[in-house]
């Protein structure tokens, strides 16, 4: 079979990869752009009429400026029928006194950001990318990338070949395809896992999201439709196990001892899922002819709720500088627009990952004086507005 040339190939239509696909809208209908998209695993419903929330579904924090971006993709209207506003964060640490109040109110917005369903944000990207003219392979793996004169050539499952200017991985960093080309990661692991679930609670959220710093690790709370709340509970490697093996009501009664009564009663839980938890960083993000996003480029802790929010700026960056190689006459691809790419992108993921990092490893260390030390932090950061306004616009992902 004879090889196919686009100018992007976008490996992964997981929720960074299909954001891209939506934010390069304005170039393939302006610039003709050719782009292909291929996803591994086989798209489930895409109809946005017939979509039945459930109990379990895994959310997401999403911050105000990724709703600018989402806004920009022409998605957010469809996104925002299953979004949770956040207006206050409540954060606090277990034994101490020191609480602090990020608010909506206090930044003079609506909402300090929006919980969303992934599976909602997937159905509504897919459907998005359904509706442009690009090219679609899915189910179709990824299984070979070779560098060529001009960028790379990629060999799918299904038997086709494509010969792309510009390959961006956004496979999650699981397929072993960055590995292949001798991209090298750093991964430090926290030696912790997420425990998530959905919880049923006995009051109104209010709009209210936790984050509670104990021994064991933080757990967060995020608010969701109706009396649930989004659960991420960090365990030790390991003591996850007997966690899980609980049965429904210990595990509730176990959890409120820990979280205590801010949030309500716990009266439900449902499906409980364990994720090992590490920072993992490519060494490279860009080379000539490739773009490395998403998970495949960071995977961080989750209690800060900024991957996907960092990875979507990494989308409208990429997007920007193509537009302006483009403007200046230069291939997607092309080392100078990858290398413009890569100094809009250092900063913010530096700033992110070091402020994610620095909240689990400050949080996680038991030593009495730097307890105090923090229990004075969230005290003073609830009476020093401007810190506490400046972390907030980071939660908030307007801070780079
Ligand atoms: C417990 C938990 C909670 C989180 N909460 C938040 C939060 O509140 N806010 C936030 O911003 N972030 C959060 N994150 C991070 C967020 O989930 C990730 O940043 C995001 O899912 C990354 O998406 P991705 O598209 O890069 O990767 P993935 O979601 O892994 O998608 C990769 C896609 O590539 C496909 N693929 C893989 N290999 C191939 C191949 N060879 N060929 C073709 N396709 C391939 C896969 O099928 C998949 O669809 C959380 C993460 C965890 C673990």
């Amino acid at each position: 079979m004879a090889s196919k040339s686009v100018d992007i190939a976008i490996v992964g239509g997981g929720l960074v990869g299909a954001s891209l696909g939506c934010a390069l809208e304005p170039l393939i209908r302006a610039r003709s752009l050719r782009v292909a998209v291929i996803e591994a695993a086989p798209l489930g419903e895409t109809r946005l009429d017939d979509y039945q929330p459930s109990f379990d579904v895994r959310a997401s924090a999403i911050a105000q400026g990724s709703r600018h971006h989402f806004e920009t993709l022409g998605v957010w209207s469809s996104l925002a029928r299953e979004a949770t506003a956040i207006e206050t964060i409540h954060v606090s640490e277990r034994g101490r006194l020191g609480a602090t109040r990020l608010s909506a109110a206090e930044m003079g917005v609506e909402a300090l950001g929006y919980v969303l369903p992934n599976a909602w944000m997937g159905r509504v990207l897919h459907a998005r990318l359904a509706e442009l003219p690009l090219q679609w392979h899915c189910p179709a793996r990824v299984e070979t990338i070779v560098p060529q004169s001009g960028g790379h050539r990629l060999t799918l499952s299904d038997g086709q070949t494509l010969d792309a200017a510009l390959t961006v991985l956004a496979d999650g960093g699981r397929s072993g395809l960055k590995e292949r080309l001798g991209i090298m990661s750093h991964a430090a692991p926290y030696e912790q896992s997420a425990l998530i679930a959905t919880l049923g609670v006995s009051r109104p959220h209010r709009g209210m999201a936790y984050e509670r710093f104990t021994a064991e690790g933080p757990v967060a709370l995020l608010p969701m439709p109706g009396e649930r709340m989004a659960l991420v509970w960090t365990h030790e490697q390991g003591a996850e196990q007997a966690t899980l093996a609980l049965s429904d009501g210990d595990f509730l009664a176990r959890l409120q001892r820990l979280f205590g009564e801010r949030a309500g009663r716990f009266t439900r839980v449902g499906q409980r899922h364990v994720y090992p938890l590490s920072l993992v960083t490519a060494q490279e993000t860009v080379r000539p002819g490739l773009a490395v996003l998403g998970n495949a480029a960071h995977s961080l802790h989750p209690v800060a709720g900024q991957g996907f929010n960092l990875a979507l700026r990494g989308v409208m960056d990429l997007v920007a500088s193509l537009e302006a190689g483009l403007e200046a006459g230069r291939r997607p691809g092309d080392m100078t627009v990858m290398q413009a790419f890569e100094t809009r992108r250092s900063r913010d993921r530096h700033n992110v990952i070091r402020f994610s990092d620095g909240l689990i490893r400050l949080f996680g260390i038991d030593h009495p004086l730097l307890s105090h030390a923090r229990a004075a932090g969230l005290v003073g950061l609830n009476l020093a507005g401007p810190l506490r306004r400046a972390l907030t616009r980071r939660a908030m992902g307007l801070e780079r």
